[in-house]
C-alpha cells in the first residue's frame, strides 16, 4: 500500500469502515511508515480535541422532546454536527475532504451520487469558515443576481424566500463536479443553507434527500437546472427550503 493510499483509507480506517483487510493492510502501513503513522496521530489528537465535553451543549428538554416527534427516522448520525461546524471553523475541512470515500461507502443505495454528496457537504463546510461563506453579501436579489454575471457561463436562478422563512443572504462562485457552479446562501435562523446550483440537461426530477454526519443534502432538477440544497438544518425544513424555492418566481434579467 502506498501512502496515498493509506492517507485516502485513514478516516475510513479510524472510523472502522474498512473490510477486515484493507484495515489490515492500513494498519501494516501505519507500522511501516512513520510518515503516516505521524498522520495518524493528528487524526487522534483531533478527535480527542473535538470530544472535550466543554464542545456540547444539552438542548432543553423540551426542545429535545419536539426534535424527537419531528424528526424520523431517528438521526443516525455518528458525529456530533457542531463538532464537525467546529472541525470546519478550525480549518480542517481539508482533513474532512478526504473522508469523501467514507460518504462513498455510506451512501449505496441512495440516487445522488456518492461523491456529489460529499462535494456538497465538502463545499459547506469550507463555506461555514471566516470569510468563506460569500463574495456578494446582500439580501435583494436584484444585487445578487446581476454580481453572478459574467463570472458564469450561465445566469443562475435567484429567488427571495423571506415571506417563507428563509431569507436570503448573498452569493459566490464554488467548484462541483469539476465545473464552477453558483452558490447562494440563504439562512433560517442561526444556521446557513447552501443552494448550488448549475445547468444540467435532462427531464425535472423529484427531490432526492441524502444524510451524512448530521448534514442534509436535496438534490433536483428543475428547467434545465442541477440543484443542489446543503445545510444542517433538518430533512424537514430543507425540503421546505427546496419547495418554497421550486415555487417562488425568479428575478428578472436586468
Ligand atoms: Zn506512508
Amino acid at each position: 500500500m502506498t501512502c496515498d493510499d493509506a492517507r485516502r483509507r485513514l478516516h475510513a480506517y479510524l472510523d472502522d469502515e474498512l473490510d477486515p483487510a484493507q484495515s489490515m493492510a492500513v494498519e501494516q502501513h501505519l507500522v511501516g511508515c512513520a510518515a503516516c503513522a505521524a498522520g495518524r496521530r493528528e487524526y487522534d489528537r483531533l478527535r480527542q480535541a473535538l470530544a472535550q465535553p466543554a464542545l456540547y451543549h444539552r438542548a432543553p428538554d423540551a426542545l429535545r422532546q419536539r426534535w424527537d416527534v419531528s424528526v424520523t427516522p431517528p438521526l443516525t448520525s455518528t458525529r456530533p454536527r457542531r463538532a464537525l461546524a467546529l472541525a470546519a471553523a478550525a480549518g480542517f475541512a481539508g482533513a474532512l475532504a478526504l473522508s469523501a470515500p467514507a460518504w462513498l461507502w455510506l451512501s449505496r443505495g441512495t440516487e445522488t451520487p456518492a461523491a456529489l454528496v460529499g462535494e456538497a457537504i465538502s463545499g459547506h463546510l469550507r463555506s461555514l469558515q471566516p470569510q468563506h461563506l460569500m463574495d456578494v453579501v446582500s439580501t435583494d436579489q436584484h444585487t445578487v443576481k446581476p454580481w453572478f454575471e459574467g463570472k458564469l457561463d450561465f445566469a443562475p436562478r435567484v429567488k427571495e424566500l423571506s415571506a417563507e422563512g428563509f431569507p436570503l443572504a448573498g452569493g459566490r462562485l464554488d467548484a462541483i463536479g469539476g465545473r464552477s457552479v453558483a452558490a447562494l446562501v440563504y439562512r433560517r435562523r442561526m444556521h446557513a443553507i447552501n443552494l448550488y446550483q448549475w445547468p444540467s440537461d435532462g427531464p425535472d426530477t423529484q427531490h432526492t434527500l441524502a444524510q451524512r454526519h448530521g448534514y442534509a443534502v436535496i438534490d433536483w432538477r428543475q428547467d434545465g437546472m442541477r440543484f443542489l440544497a446543503v445545510s444542517d438544518l433538518n430533512e424537514n425544513e430543507l425540503k421546505q427550503f427546496a419547495l418554497a424555492f421550486d415555487n417562488a418566481t425568479p428575478a428578472a434579467a436586468r
